[in-house]
């Protein structure tokens, strides 16, 4: 169970320490303390449009700056706020601290979206979505510029209740965007009646899509479903500018990953277009 940062200290933050339960313990006591010092921090990666590489949005990526071991990604504690439960207040302090950001850089004239990731736990707090509205209504954000992604977890048939807040945070007008499509279960009839604005190709697929002819089929055929139920499609992970030019061809909406930037804090966004000439 030795974390990637190789310090024996660090063995604690390893999402594979669910067999340890002191070791989640920690994690949680510190993590709660965490929230109550402002230890958490937001990066921001762009999504941008294609074929014009303009940004539209960015999506808020949380990090942890931990007084001993550094800058910690969300894979490093993230398992633990959701065995515990802690992902709900930190779901929720993310929205806040992200809704603040973006008027921020909406007070500097910049009009992108803001994208969330939200966890299938805070879905099933009743109250949810009037949390996000209020929230939205107090920072004075229009609906339409917060986006909420959600894993295909959320959308499994036997949580009602999550189905439920995802209908309502829609119908308010909030987009809807299911996260890293294609690689969890995917029932395509979950998808069937919910107010899906955007749907994410997970980078499995796009990492290989300029020369894999299999992982072209798939990403063709979600580009085609995605239409088809007149969502948005975006491609995770984009790389290479041979990649972005396959994606652009083939009429996939928006993508983001390192070839346009990675997470920063948002005042180091790049304004710009990034999409680099490919001839
Ligand atoms: P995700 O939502 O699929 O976010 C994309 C992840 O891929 C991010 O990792 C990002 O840094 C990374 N990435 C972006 N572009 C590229 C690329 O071109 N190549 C490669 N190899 N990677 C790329 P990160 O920041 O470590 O986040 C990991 C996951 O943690 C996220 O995956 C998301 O599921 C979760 N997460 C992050 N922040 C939050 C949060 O505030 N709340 C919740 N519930 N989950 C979060
Ligand atoms: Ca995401
Ligand atoms: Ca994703
Ligand atoms: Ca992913």
């Amino acid at each position: 169970y030795q974390g990637k940062r190789g310090t024996a200290d660090i063995v604690i933050f390893s999402g594979a320490g669910a067999g340890h339960p002191h070791q989640w313990l920690m994690v949680q006591a510190e993590l709660r303390h965490a929230l109550e010092r402002d230890e958490l921090v937001l990066h921001y990666q762009p999504k941008v449009g294609l074929p014009g590489g303009e940004v539209r949005g960015l999506e808020a990526l949380v990090r942890w700056q931990h007084p001993q071991h550094g800058l910690l990604p969300p894979g490093e504690f993230l398992p633990a706020a959701e065995h515990s439960g802690l992902i709900v207040p930190l779901t929720e302090w993310v929205l806040r601290r992200a809704l603040a950001d973006q008027s921020c850089w909406t007070a500097t004239g910049q009009d992108w979206a803001l994208s969330v990731n939200v966890s299938a736990r805070n879905l099933e707090v009743p109250g949810f979505p009037q949390f996000v509205l209020n929230l939205l209504a107090e920072v004075g954000t229009p609906v339409h510029r917060l986006i909420l992604e959600v894993t295909e977890t959320a959308l499994v048939s036997d949580m009602d209740a999550a189905v439920r807040a995802i209908a309502q945070l829609g119908a308010s007008g909030i987009g809807i965007s299911v996260d890293d499509f294609g690689a969890g279960y995917t029932g395509l009839s979950q998808l069937r009646g919910l107010p899906i604005t955007e749907i994410k190709i997970d980078r499995v697929f796009v990492a290989d899509v300029a020369h894999d002819p299999q992982s072209q089929a798939i990403v063709r055929s979600v580009i085609e479903l995605a239409h088809g139920l007149g969502s948005r499609v975006t491609a995770e992970g984009v790389e290479t500018p041979e990649v972005c030019q396959w994606l652009a061809e083939v009429g996939c909406d928006e993508a983001q990953g390192y070839l346009f930037g990675r997470p920063v804090p948002w005042p180091q966004v790049s304004p710009v277009p990034v999409v680099p000439s490919t001839e």
